[in-house]
């Protein structure tokens, strides 16, 4: 029974005969355990919390007699407007290993949010990253080519006869495939992201109020917006990027990881190439500057490993320890504009 009425699309189907050999490991590996727990990356964005807790619905709807839990870090607004708050799964838990992980939105260990993952004795890892250390050998789906982990998800699960979405399930992975798609302007967006969106829409979630709890703003946020509109810079080669230093936070009432917020208001600018947001995080234990890097064409991604981070070709994440660092980095990602003689 599928909770969408619609018949599947030809495009999820040939998609999932291409992978089947890696879904049928899933598959497997699901129905063999009773107790399972979904992993993702740490400072979550829609994308990573909506994959998770589409599929711990999707789950919890299907094996209503398996033990279904969520770990991680909690996002500074998303809960509990848009997902319920993160488990507080003891580690008494963990002591009984015949458990599975599943590791949605994330390639690289350290980035799990909870370092937990590892006592799993069976690990099943569902991504659309570049990844440095592979986590799960045996179950491992991964294409850099999906918009979102959502849209992968998805696929897996709507090629999975005999199961259903429900509309709440579908919510949350439609907050995962707009959320990363960037509502469907990114480049990644395919016919296949439309496929998936289709099927979620399907099942009848009010897609309105959705858009409402995903995007509604605060005075405070104009505010902000206005601050990086009077403060920004561009390079000589079209990087465009603005500082949020912590004091000029407290100004704004904003946290850390409210400082990307802004960070696509240079997107669609002529002469405009990459755009960055460089925000003071004054945790003392991991004192840095906080880097979210975008392009409009060009990979920058080698830039933001160089600096401490990685991510995708046009969306990535790095760091930088001192603020005196920032007119190198700036220099190097101009560097990848500089145009061809
Ligand atoms: P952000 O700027 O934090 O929104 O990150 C943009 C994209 O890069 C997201 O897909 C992140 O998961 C990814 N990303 C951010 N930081 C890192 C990192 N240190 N290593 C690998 N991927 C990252």
């Amino acid at each position: 029974m599928v909770a969408s009425k619609l018949p599947i699309s030809p495009l999820i189907k040939e998609y999932g005969k291409q992978h089947s050999k890696a879904y049928h490991a899933i598959y497997r590996a699901i129905e063999r355990y009773d107790r399972i727990v979904v992993f993702r990356h740490i400072k979550p964005d829609f994308d990573a919390m909506g994959t998770q807790m589409g599929l711990v619905t999707f789950l919890k709807d299907n094996f209503p007699n398996k033990e279904i839990h969520f770990v991680g870090d909690n996002h500074v607004s998303f809960t509990p407007r848009l997902f319920p708050e993160t488990e507080k799964l003891g580690n008494d838990f963990f002591e009984d290993r015949n458990f599975l992980a599943i590791v949605v939105d994330v390639g690289d260990k350290d980035r799990i949010a909870d370092p937990r993952f590892v006592k799993a004795k069976y690990k099943v890892k569902i991504d659309h990253h570049p990844c440095k250390a592979e986590i799960a050998k045996t179950a491992t789906v991964c294409d850099l080519d999906m918009a979102a982990a959502s849209e992968l998800v998805c696929d897996l699960l709507l090629n999975w006869k005999g199961k259903f979405i429900s509309p709440e399930a579908a919510r949350y992975f439609y907050i995962g495939l707009v959320g990363d798609s960037g509502r469907f302007l990114f480049s990644s967006t395919s016919p296949h992201t439309f496929a998936v969106a289709q099927a979620l829409l399907d099942t009848g979630f009010d897609m309105r109020k959705t858009y409402l709890d995903m995007y509604e703003k605060s005075i405070d946020s104009l505010r902000s917006l206005a601050y990086v509109l009077s403060n920004f810079k561009v390079s000589e080669h079209g990087v465009a990027y603005y500082t949020l230093p912590a004091s000029v936070q407290t100004q704004l009432h904003i946290t850390p990881e409210l400082g990307k917020e802004h960070v696509n208001t240079f997107s669609n600018i002529e002469g405009i190439n990459a755009w960055c947001s460089i925000t003071e995080d004054p945790n003392p234990k991991d004192y840095c500057w906080r880097i979210s890097i975008r392009s409009k064409e060009v990979n920058i991604s080698g830039v933001a490993n160089k600096w401490g981070g990685g991510g995708h070709d046009l969306a990535s994440g790095a760091r930088i320890d001192r603020i005196e660092d920032l007119d190198a980095f700036i220099a190097d990602l101009d560097a990848l504009f500089v145009p061809a003689q």
